[in-house]
C-alpha cells in the first residue's frame, strides 16, 4: 500500500530531520521535492498546489523556523495538512431513523461494489443490527447470484423477487418484506456497467427521487486514479452520494489518488476497502491515513486489529507476560505466530511505521516461520532470554544447529529487535493492548 509515496517521502524526512535549522530557501527546496513526488504519485495538480501553498504558509512562520526540531514541525504540518484534505474528521455511516434504514450502493461494475456491501452488511451485524441485502441488477442474473452467494457465505439474509421488473420495484418489494421481518436495514446493490450508461443512471435517478435513502454510497476503485475522479463526477449528475468508499486501497502503491479522490470530490470517505475479504473493511480516519501516506504506520489501527483478534482471556495472560521488561525470543516467536493468524504479512506489515518494516517483513511465508522457529529452538534458554548474549561463536553455534547460515541467524536477530521496538513503541503511546501496566 502506498508504496512509491512513502519510499520518496521517507527520502525527504530524512534530510529534513538531518537540518539543524531551516531557513526560508531551505523550506522552499523541500516544498519543491514534495510537489514533484505527490505530482508523480497521481496526486492532482490543483490539489497538489493548495497543499503545498499550505504547508509553506505554515512552515515559514517564526514557529517554524526558530524551532529546535525545525524538520519535525515541517513533517507534523505536512501530515496535518494531508489530514485535513483527507476530510479530517471521522464520517461515520447513518444507522438511525425509521427502519428498515435504506442503505443503497452504486459505482462502476468492477469497483468492489457487492464485495463491499458484503463486509459492511457483515460489519453491522457484528455490531448487533438485523441486515438485508438485495440486488437491483434486474437484467444480469449473475450479479444476483454473487450476491446471494457471498450473503450465504458470510451469514447475510438475501432476498429477491423475481416479479420485480426495475429497481424501483425490487426496493418497494424488499420492503415490504423487511417490515414483515423485521429488518432494521437494507443494502442496497446496483447495476454497474464497465462505463456509466444514461439508462442506469435514470433508473438510479428513479429510485433516489422516490424513495427515502439514508445512505448513497460511491464505491471508486483507488487503484483507478484520476479515472476515479471522473467517474464521482459523471455520477453526481444524477445521484448525490452522502459519502464514498474507496476499494483496493490495500492495492494502491502508488499512493496519490486517495488524496485526489477525497479532495476533488469533496465527499466524505466513510471505509476503505483492504483486501478481498469480508473483514477487510476499515472506517476511513484521516489522521490514520495521512500517518499511513506519510509512511509513518498506523499503529492504532494494527492495535485495534489485534485487540479484536483475542480474546479477554488470552489478553490477560500475554498482559502478565507482557509485565516483563523486555520482549525475549520466546515471546517473539508465539507473536510470531498469532501475527500470522491475524491477517497476511503484508497488510499487518503496510500499518507498520516505514523505519520497523525493513526486517519484519522478510518474515513472510510458512517455510521462513520455520526457519525462525528452528533458530530460536537451537538457542539455549539464557540466550532465548537474553539475545545479548549471543556473540559471534554462538551465533555460529546456533546455525549448525538449526541447519541454518550464520546470515540468518543474523536477520532473525535484527527482525527481533524491529519487533521489540514496535511494542516499545505501542507501549509509549499507552495503547498496548497486551499490558496493561504502566512503563512497558
Ligand atoms: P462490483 O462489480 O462493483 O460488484 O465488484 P466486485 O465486488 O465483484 O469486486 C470486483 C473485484 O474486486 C473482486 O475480485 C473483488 O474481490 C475485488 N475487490 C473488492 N474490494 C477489494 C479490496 O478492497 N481490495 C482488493 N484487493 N480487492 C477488492
Amino acid at each position: 500500500m502506498f508504496e512509491q509515496l512513502i519510499n520518496k517521502f521517507s527520502g525527504i524526512f530524512k534530510k529534513l530531520r538531518s537540518k539543524g535549522k531551516l531557513n526560508e530557501q531551505d523550506v522552499d527546496a523541500i516544498l519543491k521535492e514534495l510537489r514533484m513526488v505527490l505530482l508523480e504519485s497521481d496526486v492532482h495538480y490543483r490539489v497538489v498546489k493548495d497543499l503545498i501553498a499550505q504547508v509553506k504558509e505554515r512552515a515559514v512562520g517564526k514557529e517554524v523556523l526558530e524551532s529546535v526540531t525545525p524538520g519535525e514541525m515541517v513533517i507534523k504540518i505536512l501530515w496535518d495538512e494531508i489530514r485535513k484534505v483527507l476530510g479530517g474528521n471521522v464520517s461515520s455511516l447513518e444507522t438511525g431513523g425509521a427502519m428498515p434504514v435504506l442503505i443503497m450502493l452504486v459505482g462502476l461494475q468492477g469497483s468492489g461494489k457487492t464485495t463491499t456491501l458484503g463486509k459492511l452488511a457483515v460489519r453491522l451485524k457484528n455490531q448487533g443490527l438485523f441486515p438485508l441485502a438485495i440486488s437491483t441488477d434486474t437484467r444480469r442474473p449473475a450479479a444476483k447470484e454473487q450476491l446471494a452467494i457471498l450473503c450465504h457465505n458470510s451469514g447475510i439474509d438475501f432476498y429477491d423477487d423475481t416479479k420485480a421488473l426495475t429497481p424501483l420495484q425490487m426496493i418497494q418489494s424488499a420492503i415490504l418484506h423487511s417490515r414483515e421481518k423485521s429488518y432494521d436495514l437494507i443494502f442496497i446493490d446496483t447495476a454497474g456497467r464497465l462505463h456509466v450508461e444514461e439508462e442506469l443512471l435514470a433508473e438510479l435517478k428513479e429510485v433516489v427521487d422516490t424513495i427515502p435513502l439514508k445512505e448513497i454510497l460511491l464505491v471508486l476503485d483507488a487503484t483507478t486514479g484520476q479515472e476515479a475522479v471522473k467517474v464521482a463526477q459523471s455520477f453526481k449528475e444524477w445521484v448525490n452520494p452522502t459519502g464514498l468508499i474507496l476499494s483496493k486501497v490495500d492495492t494502491d502503491a502508488r499512493g496519490g489518488a486517495v488524496l485526489s479522490i477525497v479532495a476533488q470530490t469533496g465527499w466524505p470517505v466513510k471505509f476503505a476497502g483492504v483486501g478481498e475479504k469480508v473483514d477487510q473493511l476499515e472506517v476511513f480516519h484521516p489522521d490514520r491515513m495521512a500517518s499511513r501516506i506519510m509512511g509513518m504506520g498506523d499503529t492504532l489501527t494494527l492495535i485495534e486489529k489485534i485487540e479484536r483478534s483475542i480474546d479477554e482471556e488470552e489478553k490477560q495472560k500475554i498482559g502478565k507476560k507482557f509485565g516483563k521488561k523486555e520482549l525475549d525470543l520466546n515471546d517473539f516467536m508465539e507473536e510470531l505466530k498469532r501475527v500470522k493468524e491475524i491477517g497476511s504479512f503484508d497488510e499487518i506489515v503496510g500499518m507498520l511505521p516505514g523505519n520497523l518494516r525493513g526486517g519484519i517483513s522478510q518474515i513472510d511465508g510458512e517455510k521462513n516461520i520455520k526457519r525462525v522457529q528452528a533458530i530460536i529452538q537451537s538457542m539455549t534458554p539464557a540466550e532465548r532470554t537474553n539475545p545479548s548474549l549471543i556473540n559471534s561463536s554462538r551465533r555460529r553455534r546456533v546455525a549448525q544447529g538449526s541447519g541454518t547460515t550464520i546470515q540468518d541467524v543474523n536477520r532473525l536477530l535484527k527482525q527481533f529487535e524491529d519487533f521489540r521496538k514496535l511494542w516499545k513503541q505501542m507501549n509509549r503511546t499507552g495503547k498496548n493492548p497486551f499490558s496493561k501496566r504502566k512503563g512497558w
